[in-house]
């Protein structure tokens, strides 16, 4: 199952909502749309699930143009933000309301409910309704009446942000395992970038209507393609070249990025010397399992994030080790 979408546009009046967005991806693939609010994820999911047409461009299935084909002819599965339960069905009959549409017979919907109960291992809570569940069972009942069907395609849409963390979590988990087991390909809008690099196989990282930049997780992490995409898959350290040049010489390493590019390096790649100088710790947050340091140093302030760090205290001095191959240079914009 391939989904392509070809020079897709889409505005609102005057707000570009969509602006030209091109990408293909394959079953068993997962996809996550990821960006800040109002970049356009919710829009091309819409459009891709079919409650809404773009403007001009084109969406293929495995060739076929659906471009303008409503959302019930296209048999996706979609899982929604809010709990969408239909509240005077029961779970079972939630999750067999696909399969009973569509005349499947009873004792089959029977064995299929059961089967996916088991896989999203509630299979106890058949009999109960929607109000009797909590938000983490109800997302995955959703998830399952999704699936059942066999859908060529799962939506969802942040299907995990009304969950309070610990079972956002665990959902993740689960959402990603049953993914897999099943094998379709999944296209999921959120806003945590957190959640996008752990579920994805390939991030669609969006800025204003456009896709900033579209890659592995590893990619999108390590070798950001501009500041927006650096700042937006985490903490990273972004100095402009005249001040690498200045304090950091080493980092350009023989390259000669375009004048306006500027150096990425993430926290956990700065090693702290103790006993050197060079630089001064300003704060330290105690995470847990690491410390997260803020440095002065000639080039500016610099995060750093080490396991085990008990040793530093603010206005201690120290050396800093920042290694040139765990340097990106990302455009500007
Ligand atoms: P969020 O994470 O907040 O849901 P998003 O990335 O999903 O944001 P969209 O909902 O796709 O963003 O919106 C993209 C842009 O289009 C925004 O500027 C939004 O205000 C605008 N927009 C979306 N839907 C409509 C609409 N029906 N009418 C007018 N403007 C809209």
């Amino acid at each position: 199952m391939q989904l392509q979408l070809q020079h897709i546009t889409k505005a609102f009046g005057h707000v570009v909502a969509l602006g030209d967005v091109s990408f293909s991806a394959e079953a068993p693939e997962f996809i996550c749309l990821l960006g800040p609010s109002g970049c356009g994820k919710t829009t091309l999911l819409r459009l891709i699930a079919g409650l809404s047409t773009p403007d001009s461009g084109q969406l293929l299935l495995d060739g076929e143009d659906l471009t303008r084909v409503p959302a019930r002819q296209r048999g996706f599965g979609i899982v929604f933000q809010a709990y969408s339960l239909f509240p005077n069905m029961t779970v079972a009959e939630n999750i067999g309301y696909g399969l009973k549409i569509r005349g499947r017979k009873p004792k089959e919907i029977k064995e299929r409910v059961g089967q996916l109960l088991d896989l999203i291992r509630l299979p106890h809570l058949a009999d109960r309704y929607p109000y009797q569940l909590s938000g983490g069972q109800q997302q995955r009942i959703a998830l399952a009446r999704a699936v059942a069907v066999d859908p060529k395609l799962l939506l969802l849409d942040e299907p995990l942000s009304a969950l309070d963390a610990k079972v956002r979590t665990e959902l993740r988990a689960e959402i990603r395992e049953l993914q897999k087991r099943l094998g379709i390909l999944t296209i999921m809008v959120t806003h945590d970038q957190e959640e996008a690099l752990m579920l994805a196989d390939r991030v669609v990282c969006m800025q204003d209507g456009r896709i900033a930049q579209i890659g592995t997780p590893t990619a999108l992490y390590t070798h950001p393609a501009n500041r927006f995409v650096a700042d937006f898959m985490g903490v990273s350290n972004l100095m402009e070249q005249s001040s690498v040049r200045r304090w950091a010489g080493h980092l350009l390493n023989g390259h000669t990025p375009p004048e306006d590019y500027i150096a990425c390096v993430r926290p956990e790649d700065i090693a702290i010397r103790s006993g050197a100088t060079g630089a001064r710790v300003k704060e330290v947050q105690f995470l847990g399992n690491l410390s997260r340091i803020q440095l002065e140093w000639a080039g500016g302030t610099l995060i750093v994030q080490e396991a085990g760090r008990t040793d530093l205290v603010p206005g201690v001095e120290v050396g800093i080790d920042i290694p040139a191959e765990r340097c990106a240079w990302v455009a500007p914009q």
